[in-house]
């Protein structure tokens, strides 16, 4: 699928990288997780990934005219000006576009980030101008960081405190602004570049260590998919799109199904105790596993509904162990350091 007009390589194209591949559509199943964070060198196909993933996602409506990407349908979760047109008895005419792929600039200020709101104009003409920043053009899409430990301590705090509460509000001089900041945040870092405070990386929700692919038949893979990309993105798209699509309905599906999910006392001993085992500092951990086992519990169900063929309840308890233990991997894995 197109990201500003180009082809993207194919997120189902992507070979091995299995746990990068499961934090990211954990992430867009569930934006409240809070992000992922990949950890590995260069040419891991971590950037390939978040943009394939962004192309994949189904398109969204948006209010027309709107520089905060508001969603027509969550009047809750408006922007002031999308707030104050409706007040006002306008409609808001609105229009289907793609998810967007934000890639945070290098060397951005806060400013940049957060936006800014004009207090010569608001005093000069009594007119209140929000400028919108990197979290407005990233709302309901994917915010990619490169090399975040490499980024002002300070700007990756803004980051995951709009991350994790899904609205950017701006004050000045009695003036604010406010509006939705969903969105899914990637950030990459190279560990032999320095790492990241041990406060940033506790606060990301999942933490995902990818290494070059060490299994030759998966490297002629890789070389094979990636010549054929280059050579024909459109035909090599073309190919990959029955799958592309398979996993973007999984996503719509388990998205659906999402509300409805409860958690079992069972579902948290099992993750208390698989956390006590592994002498796991914080609590947030078990929370993130917590929302993410939701999205196991709602995969595990689709996946009932495709394959026909009845399984037996003792299988199913067993993938569903499988794959808590995994995302327990994923994030007990620092904090577990910690301990
Ligand atoms: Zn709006």
């Amino acid at each position: 699928m197109a990201d500003n007009g180009r082809l993207v390589f194919p997120f189902t194209a992507i070979v091995n990288q299995e746990r990068m591949k499961r934090a990211l559509i954990l992430n867009a199943i569930n934006f409240r997780i809070g992000g992922v964070l990949i950890r590995g060198e260069r040419g891991t196909a971590k950037s390939t990934a978040a943009r394939a993933l962004a192309a994949l996602l189904p398109d969204i409506d948006v209010v027309a005219g709107d520089a905060f990407g508001c969603d027509p349908h969550q009047p809750a979760t408006w922007c002031t000006n999308c707030r104050e047109h409706a007040a006002q008895g306008e409609k808001l005419p609105s229009y289907t576009r793609k998810v967007p792929f934000v890639e945070l600039p290098v060397g951005a200020t806060e400013d940049r980030v957060v936006g800014t709101l004009d207090i010569e104009r608001a005093i000069q003409k009594g007119e209140r101008h929000f400028e919108p920043g990197v979290l407005a053009a990233a709302n309901r899409g994917i915010l990619y960081v490169d090399e975040v430990n490499l980024l002002d301590d300070h700007i990756v705090d803004v980051l995951l405190d709009a991350a994790a509460m899904g609205v950017n509000t701006v004050e000045r001089e009695g003036i604010s602004f406010q509006h939705p900041a969903r969105f899914i945040l990637v950030g990459t870092m190279n560990p032999e570049e320095g790492d990241l405070r041990p406060q940033l990386l506790d606060r990301f929700a999942l933490c995902v260590d990818v290494q070059g692919v060490r299994d030759a038949r998966a490297r002629m893979a890789i070389m094979e998919r990636n010549l054929a990309f280059e050579q024909d993105p459109a035909g090599f798209y073309e190919e990959w799109l029955p799958q592309e699509m398979m996993l973007a309905e999984r996503i719509e599906d388990a998205r659906r199904l999402l509300p409805d999910v409860r958690y079992t006392r069972n579902d948290m001993s099992t993750i208390a105790e698989m956390m006590a085992g592994l002498g796991v500092d914080g609590h947030r951990a078990d929370l993130v596993i917590l929302k993410t086992f939701d999205e196991v519990q709602t995969s595990i169900a689709e996946l009932d509904k495709m394959v026909a063929s009845a399984r037996d309840k003792a299988s199913d308890v067993e993938a569903e162990q499988e794959d808590v233990s995994m995302y327990g991997d994923a994030a007990g894995e620092d904090r577990q350091k910690k301990a």
